[in-house]
């Protein structure tokens, strides 16, 4: 009896229309794969691009979207067998280790890598197969509050600005500006003030920035009612005041639209770091010599190198990074009403996807 019968997932058949559920044949590991049974994946703005935007997946449609994936290992290859029963997050991007790439210790950009949901079936299902390289193994007895289920924003939403936030090398001394205090941006307020940093939270609604308040930022801006200038101005009193003295601002765009990157590059300032986090297939108009000007430098990241995400999961698991707030959980079988709200920025938290709601109830207790 295969360890995943009766297995099913959300298939996007053409984008724009909506997710699909069918049943698949029970998923048999590689030697160094595991079957994961899904205990919630979170639904993030990429999956929307190749949902509704017509962003290309790397593997050719039927395909199950979701790369931010919790769960428990149910069937592992004849390699990996020390995963069995373990409960685990699954990186959004893996590495495959051994290219000129990952060698240079530049695995986020592996040409071999696989992310779920992308280059093959991915979380929007009762199972996932995946390679076991770079699971990161979460502990059996979780601390009161956390859930398995919630654990899946670690794959992403955390461990993305995380790793924008450590290539920035910010530090107590500095001040760091996100812009989008969403799904990704209010875990990235959260990261920087417990690093200690002053933070400064930029949305434009009111609902995010209360929370971002509430959660780490000490200054809260609606870029609804400043303009491009206030809001310097406003970033510029907050630094003096902060007392900090690091050279540059670390601004951080999380907000993946074109508004949202405009503001951001209107902010730098002489040495500053723009890490470019959020995804938006939209262009922008910027003068680019200002990066000249001011010596300063943008970078973006593509997700997360598998041997970082212990220490982003540490800050979950010692609260310095809240998850609840933060997210809302809805049954599997919503996800293609869950994906039309994502995508018509109507859901204000991440939104989890849930195929078993069972189990978030069973940890609860
Ligand atoms: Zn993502
Ligand atoms: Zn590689």
């Amino acid at each position: 009896m295969p360890k995943n019968a009766g297995a099913f997932g959300y298939y996007l058949t053409a984008a724009g229309q909506p997710l699909e559920r069918r049943a698949f044949s029970p998923l048999q590991p590689g030697p160094s794969d595991v079957i994961v049974e899904v205990y919630g994946c979170g639904v993030c703005h990429t999956d929307v691009g190749f949902a509704f935007h017509g962003v290309p997946t790397r593997r050719a449609l039927p395909l199950i979207l979701g790369h931010e994936i919790s769960g428990r290992v149910v069937d592992a290859g004849e390699q990996v067998g020390e995963w069995l029963g373990r409960s685990v997050i699954v990186p959004a991007v893996i590495p495959c280790g051994n290219c000129a790439a990952c060698i240079a210790g530049r695995s986020t950009i592996c040409r071999h890598q696989f992310m779920p949901g992308n280059d093959g079936d991915g979380g929007f299902a009762s199972h996932v197969r995946v390679p076991a390289r770079g699971l990161c193994a979460v502990p059996e007895v979780l601390p009161d509050g956390i859930t398995l289920d919630a654990l899946s924003v670690v794959a992403d939403a955390v461990t993305t600005p995380f790793e924008a936030i450590r290539r920035s090398g910010l530090g107590a001394n500095d001040v760091a500006v996100f812009v989008g205090a969403g799904g990704v941006g209010g875990f990235g307020v959260q990261i920087a003030a417990a690093l200690g940093a002053a933070v400064v939270a930029i949305d434009v609604d009111p609902f995010r920035l209360e929370l971002a308040a509430k959660h780490g930022a000490s200054l809260a801006l609606d870029a609804r009612t400043a303009g491009e200038k206030e809001l310097k101005s406003a970033v510029r009193s907050f630094v003096k005041e902060s007392g900090r003295k690091g050279i540059g601002l670390k601004i951080f765009e999380t907000s993946g639209t074109s508004a949202g990157q405009q503001t951001a590059f209107g902010l730098l300032d002489h040495g500053a770091h723009l890490a470019v986090v959020g995804f938006t297939p939209q262009k922008v108009e910027l003068r680019l010599s200002n990066l000249m000007a001011f010596d300063a430098t943008a970078r973006g990241n593509w997700g997360c190198p598998p041997e970082q995400y212990p220490c982003a999961l540490a800050l979950v698991l010692s609260k310095k990074v809240v998850l609840d707030p933060f997210i809302e959980r809805h049954p599997l079988s919503d996800a293609p009403a869950v994906f039309r709200a994502v995508a018509e920025h109507q859901v204000r938290r991440r939104a989890i996807l849930v195929p078993n709601s069972q189990h978030t109830a069973e940890s609860l207790r």
